[in-house]
């Protein structure tokens, strides 16, 4: 068996362990200097200026958003099911209703008409996921946002530096998340990002993020501790430097796989998009589990489903979901897979994902 290719992997260079040591020999470990700095830097570099807070998941993030903007029960937020469980859980967490709509098949990502069909009285707001590094239809849902009065947030957790018609995913709704976890395009080991429209929800995802409090001991409202510590944030303004590189290594490598793959359907990107392939998703239309396991077995290739359970199907968040019907979400998660796109590859690898996927859609055709 020839060696595994692995999936994802994350890069972790002698700048990011110079990071960590000098933080440590500081003496303050805990969130300072180290978080304001890339709070800065990250909102100046991959949110077109917004204000960026820092917390310790990309959860937490998407959690501590939806509770500054307001969000809690009684409320509805549509969301797409074809999606990691944090969006969905992140809604619940605050005791409002996740309402999923459907997606579109080209993209992946929330499909507006669906939305449309989504919305009752209850609506407050759209969450629309760039799903796999590919910007969501925002301007169509930015104009249903505004024609039925409603927030839109950004699940921006795969989409560092994606951008639709020049803006930056991230810089279209009331907040965005990022998330920093390690196989995510940039790590700060664990982490997340929430860049905000407007300076009053820094403010507030900023009390949430530390008990409550802005003073020392007068705890204005009831928060968690979501502080990410200056270990991590030293880590990640030195991932910050390299993202960029690294957007254009996925993609000169996607390019490489659109070029030369046969018989899959490769990704689509959308007019006006970039897409910045936190994964590099193929849809399979047979067999596609019998697919996955002979990439990884018998050619050493290790891919991913994101996800084969959507949201509304998983026992923890079908309560919400009786009855609904999600076609394109039931297409997507059974015929998708992800293969290795991650800037450590090189051409021999990308030379044998290629063979190896052409031959199993020759064999399986
Ligand atoms: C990773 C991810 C999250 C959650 O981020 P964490 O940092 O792992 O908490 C949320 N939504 C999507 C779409 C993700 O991929």
């Amino acid at each position: 068996m020839p060696e595994l290719i692995a999936a994802a992997k994350p890069i972790i260079g002698d700048e990011e362990r110079q990071a960590v040591d000098r933080v440590m020999r500081s003496g303050m470990i805990a969130q300072g200097p180290e978080v304001a700095a890339f709070e800065v830097e990250f909102g100046a570099q991959l949110a077109g200026g917004r204000t960026s807070v820092a917390v310790n998941s990309g959860t937490a993030g998407l959690h501590l958003g939806l509770l500054a903007a307001g969000i809690g029960p009684g409320d509805e937020v549509i969301v797409p099911s074809f999606t990691f469980a944090a969006t969905g859980n992140s809604v619940a967490l605050t005791g409002a209703t996740p309402v999923f709509a459907d997606i579109e098949l080209d993209t992946y990502s929330l499909d507006p008409a669906a939305v449309e069909s989504a919305i009752t009285p209850r609506t407050r707001a759209i969450m629309p996921v760039h799903l796999y590094g590919h910007p969501a239809r925002m301007r169509e849902l930015r104009t249903l946002a505004d024609t039925h009065g409603l927030m839109l947030f950004e699940d921006a957790a795969q989409a560092h530096g994606a951008s639709l018609d020049g803006a930056l995913v991230g810089t279209f709704g009331t907040f965005a998340m990022f998330s920093l976890y390690p196989t995510k395009n940039m790590t700060s080991g664990e982490g997340g990002m929430v860049v905000v429209e407007r300076e009053e929800l820094a403010r507030a995802v900023k009390l949430l993020r530390n008990q409550g409090m802005e003073r020392q001991y007068a705890n204005e409202v009831i928060g968690f501790n979501a502080r990410m510590t200056d270990i991590h944030a030293a880590i990640g303004r030195v991932q910050l430097k390299k993202v960029g590189a690294w957007t254009a290594r996925r993609q000169a490598n996607a390019a490489r796989l659109d070029r030369d793959l046969r018989g899959v359907r490769t990704p689509v990107v959308a007019d006006g998009a970039s897409h910045v392939y936190h994964q590099y998703t193929i849809r399979v239309d047979d067999d596609r589990d019998g697919f996955s396991r002979a990439l990884k077995d018998e050619h050493g290739i290790g891919n991913g489903v994101y996800y084969p359970i959507p949201n509304h199907r998983l026992d923890s968040l079908a309560k919400f979901a009786s009855g609904l019907d999600l076609p394109n979400t039931e297409t997507a998660a059974s015929t998708v897979v992800s293969l290795p796109v991650h800037p450590s590859l090189d051409e021999a690898d990308l030379d044998r994902i290629v063979s190896a996927v052409n031959a199993l859609a020759r064999a399986g055709a």
